[in-house]
């Protein structure tokens, strides 16, 4: 009996253990599973995280997610660029963003848990330790919106955009408007005045009188037609008419040449002396030779202008062999009273003259010679540059990129290089 109850024990006992580490195998199978998905979960949160990070960073504004605390929860690339050196996650937006008018946009949004854009002017500097602006202001868009993430508490987005390039030419674009309205109504007023007087004094009847006033009227409607043709012309090189230049080989030379010939009387008038450093291959231009004409011809013009009373040497030349690259060199240069360092860098502006040359009392000067010069070679896809040591040499220089400069052996017009 007593050897039966032992096995009986035996046996459960036995049974028991076997149980028991069935149950625990189990439980220990089911913990590695959970620890497996919740492994997997957390990897696909971080892909999905990383995923969202790369999106964002691609996006060209700056981004920022901010808590109702007014705490930065997120930032994008272009907002760390912005804040170059800062920390951002977890701080305020007083802290980082130093200049009230953008922050009170995003605490309105938040508040009002409305959409709210505004367009901001700032002095520089805007952002701590952000870049150099050269015009003193920069303009930004700063759109807030709130977003609703799923088991997520209330968020904004902000997106902050840098539109101080749009601004700029904004503005160039009303001193255009402004400075020709300007330039137009000076010669206007002369001849209104002038036909005040003819008609309201009876003076039509004084023939000497009349050819004098209408010799001045002349002169002034001329000046009105020259501005004209010139702000269309820059109109037309601005308007993208510039990617329908009559892009043809033509042989520098001969273009120059047209253009002295042109100048002729007020060269010999001048007692002047332009001399063509032409190589003997000749150098031919892939471009429009309308235009170039007028390049060659405002700066020929412009030295003889600005020296009515001084002989000048001047010089239009290239460098045939051209740069390493393939880019080819042309010049203008002349030896009369020059151009103030201080006003080098503003005379490519429209309307832009240096002032003390025009008490010579001429009137011939629009202000938008250079203007034209400089969109009229990059429309051909070149750079020019001045430089002057007064009454020594005033330089202008362009550089064509290889595909503006044609092959030797090219069909040119214009005749023999
Ligand atoms: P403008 O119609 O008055 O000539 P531009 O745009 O052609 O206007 O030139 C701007 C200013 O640059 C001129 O008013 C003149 O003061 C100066 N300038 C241009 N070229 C020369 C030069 N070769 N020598 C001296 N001054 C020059």
């Amino acid at each position: 009996m007593i050897p039966f109850l032992s096995i009986l024990c035996a046996v459960l006992a036995a049974g028991l253990v076997v149980s028991v580490v069935a149950l625990y195998r189990t439980r220990a199978a089911a913990r590695r599973e959970r620890m497996r998905l919740a492994t997997e979960q957390e990897r696909a949160l971080e892909t999905l995280n990383a995923e969202q990070n790369v999106i964002l960073d691609a996006l060209s504004d700056a981004f920022f997610l901010v808590d109702s605390d007014y705490l930065i929860r997120r930032a994008n690339a272009p907002a760390r660029d912005l804040l170059p050196g800062r920390e951002i996650l977890g701080r305020s937006l007083g802290e980082i963003f130093l200049h009230k008018n953008l922050a009170k946009p995003i605490r309105k949004a938040i508040k009002t848990g409305r959409r709210v854009t505004k367009n901001i002017l700032l002095p520089h500097p805007v952002f701590p330790g952000g870049g150099e602006d050269q015009s003193g202001v920069t303009a930004w868009v700063i759109d807030a919106a709130p977003i609703e993430v799923a088991g997520s508490p209330p968020l904004t987005r902000v997106i902050v955009r840098d539109v101080t390039a749009e601004y700029q030419t904004e503005q160039v674009r009303k001193d255009f408007v402004a400075n020709a309205s300007h330039e137009l109504r000076t010669p206007l007023a002369i001849i209104n005045g002038y036909l005040e007087n003819l008609v309201d004094d009876d003076l039509v009847e004084d023939p000497e009188t009349s050819r004098r006033f209408l010799t001045i009227m002349r002169k002034h409607a001329d000046r009105i037609s020259r501005i004209v043709e010139d702000m269309l012309v820059i109109a037309r090189l601005e308007s993208g008419e510039a990617g329908q230049l009559k892009m043809e080989p033509f042989a520098f030379e001969a273009c120059a040449h047209d253009v002295l010939e042109r100048l002729q009387p007020l060269i010999s008038a001048q007692g002047s002396k332009v001399r063509l450093a032409a190589a003997p291959e000749g150098l031919a231009i892939v471009g429009d030779r309308f235009y170039w004409t007028q390049i060659l011809f405002n700066l020929v013009e412009n030295a003889l202008k600005q020296n009515p009373a001084r002989p000048l040497d001047i010089e239009i030349g290239y460098d045939a062999e051209g740069e390493a690259d393939g880019s080819v060199r042309i010049w203008v240069t002349d030896n009369g009273v020059g151009i103030p360092s201080a006003d080098l860098p503003f005379i490519f502006r429209r309307f832009y003259r240096v002032e003390k040359h025009h008490s010579q009392g001429t009137i011939r000067g629009t202000g938008l010679g250079l203007s034209i010069v400089k969109r009229a070679v990059e429309a051909h896809g070149g750079e020019i540059t001045a430089s002057s040591t007064p009454g020594e040499e005033t330089r202008f220089e362009i550089v064509l990129p290889p595909e503006a400069v044609a092959p030797r052996e090219a069909e040119v017009a214009g005749g023999p290089m």
